[in-house]
């Protein structure tokens, strides 16, 4: 599988997503999902065009911003997606009793972790591979994500059909299919996660620069 995936990564970098997402579709059939963060409904609708029906995974850290929830009913009811709200082993109320409360700002990679991380690789059990729309141009740390790869971590292929794109191809996408957005985007913010622990931008701020603002931190860990 870890061959297939690097081979396919080399021949379909550069081909458009469609035909990164008709590939996964063709190759896992049901066996792939999409995982989302309600940011933008890009990667569901990709996702729902070559496979109607796709798995759409949304991580419910029960810290999310209302916009963001709603963003996800949308999507489920507009969308020809099965979305599958993940949730947590511990509630908040139940993380704070045990951790303390706001552990995300005393330990907030052990909080991504039970919150995100942790839930994410047992939502991703049944799958052979699994999509996302990480973007090469969102950070340094993204910059050598290949549109198919093997994700040695989880033993699994990643599919990142849009990791090509830049902000004008997106907002391209959203346009010309009317493609639902988190009114949080329309808000000032750059990136949706957290409330906690993310902020509007300020002016001139790339667009992941209001996360974990002040903290030497910049990936929730689902990447790496
Ligand atoms: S982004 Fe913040 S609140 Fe959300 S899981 Fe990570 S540390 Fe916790």
């Amino acid at each position: 599988m870890a061959a297939l995936a690097e081979q396919a990564g080399r021949d379909l970098d550069g081909a458009p997503a469609q035909e990164i997402v008709a590939w996964a579709a063709e190759q896992f059939g049901t066996k792939w999902c999409v995982a989302s963060s309600m940011a933008d409904a890009v990667l569901p609708h990709l996702a729902s065009q070559a496979a109607p029906g796709v798995d759409v995974v949304f991580l419910d850290t029960g810290y999310h911003f209302a916009e963001t929830i709603g963003t996800r009913d949308a999507v489920a009811a507009t969308l020809p997606v099965n979305l599958l709200t993940i949730l947590p082993k511990r509630t908040v109320a139940e993380q704070d009793a045990e951790f303390g409360p706001r552990l995300y700002e005393r330990d907030p990679d052990l909080c991504c972790a039970m919150r995100k991380v942790e839930p994410l690789a047992s939502a991703l059990e049944p799958y052979y591979a699994w999509a996302s729309g990480l973007r090469r141009d969102e950070a340094a740390t993204r910059a050598d994500a290949g549109v198919i790869e093997w994700d040695a971590r989880r033993n699994m292929v990643k599919i990142n059909p849009i990791a090509n794109w830049t902000d004008e191809d997106v907002e391209k996408y959203i346009a010309d299919n009317g493609i639902l957005v988190n009114p949080l985007l329309f808000d000032g913010y750059g990136s949706v996660g957290c409330a906690p622990c993310t902020r509007r931008l300020l002016d001139g701020e790339d667009g992941r620069a209001g996360r974990w603002a002040g903290l030497n931190k910049t990936e929730c860990g689902l990447h790496g």
